[in-house]
């Protein structure tokens, strides 16, 4: 049988777009801006450095198969004794050694530098854009010491060690080792939002130490060396500190049920738990352990919101370097007009998002040195953002996505199936999209520091009637939600994003170019209705489309 060279010359590859690899992730303007304009300027070399490695294709690599190879659970040996391990693809551990040795972990404390948060938000930026399931011990780690240092004592035993540049996994004493991770145990089988309803108990000890009794139905990362926990003491709901090895070198009681089965989030274990008399020590007042343990749920949600925006940047990133290559219809596909638009909608979000999330962290290094009002300002804009950001995205990358017609769908062309999985977490995390925007109005009902240092921020934009006109209506709108109290948790979720809106606004309106700003404003700030008409890329006439896509570029590795 002879085959014609005509049917051959069908499987011609043509108009194929090339994987996006060898870039410097970091190569971002909003992102750049934002970290010297909060004070981490000095942190722009290792930024570029973190950068280009986070867009190799060896990273890319680390990422698909730690991915791919899921975390295996060994709750016995062989000989039948519990060990309660878990087993990770060698490439989480390159993920997780390349972040600690970043100092993107909790090394920002040990830190005295002005910025040193802002550095370490930026990075941790740019490194979930290699992977973003091992951010989560990542935060986690970072976000302990804030609710630590409620216990001075335990603090100075671990924080040195929470802080150390060195990756030490293995369940050994935790004074033995050579850096600690941490984790987070709240949320129990009966609801994760409703803590107080807790059923875990802890009794006190001779020695000082308490024992707890109980569950966790959400446990994440379980090869953590220490955990902050909630459990009912005879006070009432108390925080304390929970390490896997005790200092006899014994496990503690810690004993992992299962691996939770996941949509995303895939190279991240997550567990289930039980306590049978695990030994923990208390951290802060018996019966205070929400008010202890809050601090570091605010540290988490400014992480889910720096997370959120760096995948809204990855996916607009891919999106247009795909439209930029790939034809159809005798022209490349960004050169369409409806494709112009959604890439530049798409540019819109991020810019927004970044600029945003930079703030916040400027404000969190602030307010971590003793500033009132970036504390007060963060009080009310990290909830609000946390809950719009981490809404848009799972939005963004689903749109990202489409830009790739049907390659977008294919798990091995690009990596935005696996954005898309992920996407959605960072909303449940830390209070779910209700239980964020609700925070916002407690923030407003409690005092008015909070509204009154958001304003400030916001009204900073002189000469810009839009932002000007959308200050007004949200000036009366936060004035009639703390008034109303409770009766105003109906429209919460609508006060959440226009309060995150109008601020972005306000941020751009300052120091992104003025199509960036120009555009942001027309498009999100219509009286009524927060954020672009959704789908995304219905924009008015008259906007300077190919310079607002151009601020959305992958520049090769240098
Ligand atoms: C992958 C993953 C990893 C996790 N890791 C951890 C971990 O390491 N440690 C940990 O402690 N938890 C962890 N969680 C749990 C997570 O924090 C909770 O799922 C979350 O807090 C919500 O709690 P819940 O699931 O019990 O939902 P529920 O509390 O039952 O809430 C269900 C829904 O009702 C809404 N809702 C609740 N109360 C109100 C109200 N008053 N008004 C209006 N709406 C309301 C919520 O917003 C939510 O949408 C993890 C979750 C996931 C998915």
């Amino acid at each position: 049988m002879t085959i014609s060279r005509q049917r051959h010359a069908t499987h011609e590859v043509l108009n194929q777009v090339s994987p996006l690899s060898d870039y410097d992730v970091a190569d971002d303007a909003a992102l750049i801006d934002g970290l010297r304009r909060q004070g981490g300027g000095w942190a722009e070399a290792e930024l570029r450095e973190l950068g280009n490695l986070a867009g190799t294709v060896a990273t890319q690599d680390h990422a698909r198969l730690a991915n791919v190879h899921k975390p295996v659970l060994r709750t016995h040996d062989a000989r039948g004794y519990r060990i309660d391990e878990v087993d990770f693809h060698p490439s989480w551990h390159y993920l997780m050694g390349i972040a600690v040795s970043h100092g993107l972990h909790a090394a920002p404390w040990a830190d005295d530098r002005p910025g040193a948060h802002v550095a370490r938000a930026a990075k941790f930026m740019v490194w979930s854009q290699a992977e973003a399931g091992h951010g989560c011990p990542i935060s986690m780690t970072y976000a302990s010491v804030a609710a630590l240092r409620q216990e001075p004592g335990l603090a100075a035993s671990y924080e040195p060690l929470l802080t150390s540049p060195v990756y030490d996994p293995g369940l050994r004493v935790p004074q033995s080792k050579a850096g600690l991770l941490a984790g987070m145990a709240m949320t129990e089988k009966q609801g994760g939002s409703d803590v107080r309803a807790n059923t875990t108990t802890a009794t006190p000890a001779r020695d000082g130490s308490y024992l707890v009794t109980g569950h966790k139905w959400f446990c994440s990362a379980p090869m953590c060396d220490l955990f902050l926990v909630l459990a009912q003491a005879p006070e009432g709901l108390t925080c304390f500190l929970l390490p896997r090895v005790l200092p006899d070198g014994s496990r503690n009681a810690m004993h992992i049920q299962r691996l939770k089965d996941k949509l995303g989030n895939i190279s991240n274990a997550s567990s289930e738990v039980e306590y049978d008399h695990a030994v923990a020590w208390r951290v802060g007042e018996p019966g205070r352990g929400v008010r202890t343990i809050i601090n570091m749920v605010s540290a988490t949600r400014l992480d889910c919101v720096l997370g959120s925006a760096a995948a809204i940047r990855q996916a607009t990133v891919v999106a247009a370097n795909y439209a930029r290559e790939r034809r159809s219809f005798g022209a490349a596909l960004i050169d369409h007009p409806a494709m112009t638009g959604v890439i530049a909608d798409l540019a819109l979000e991020s810019e927004a998002a970044t600029t945003l999330a930079l703030r916040l962290a400027g404000a969190a290094d602030r307010a971590a040195r003793g500033d009132a009002a970036e504390a007060a300002l963060l009080r009310i804009a990290l909830p609000a953002a946390k809950y719009w950001i981490c809404k848009r995205t799972p939005l963004v990358t689903a749109e990202a996505l489409e830009c790739l017609g049907g390659n977008g769908y294919i798990e091995d062309y690009s990596l935005l199936p696996r954005l898309l999985r992920d996407a959605p977490v960072n909303s449940i995390w830390e209070g779910s999209g209700n239980v964020t925007a609700l925070d916002v109005l407690r923030a407003v009902s409690r005092s008015s520091d909070a509204a009154d240092a958001l304003l400030a921020e916001i009204d900073m934009v002189a000469g810009e009637q839009q932002v000007a006109a959308a200050a007004a209506r949200l000036r009366s709108e936060l004035k009639e939600a703390a008034a109303a109290g409770p009766a105003a948790e109906r429209d919460v979720r609508r006060l959440a994003g226009q309060i995150t809106v109008t601020l972005q606004a306000a941020l751009l309106a300052r120091n992104a170019p003025g199509s960036i700003a120009g555009a942001f404003a027309i498009t999100r700030l219509e009286p009524g209705g927060y954020g672009p008409a959704t789908p995304f890329g219905s924009l008015p006439a008259g906007l300077d489309l190919p310079q607002i896509v151009a601020r959305v570029a992958a520049t090769p590795a240098g």
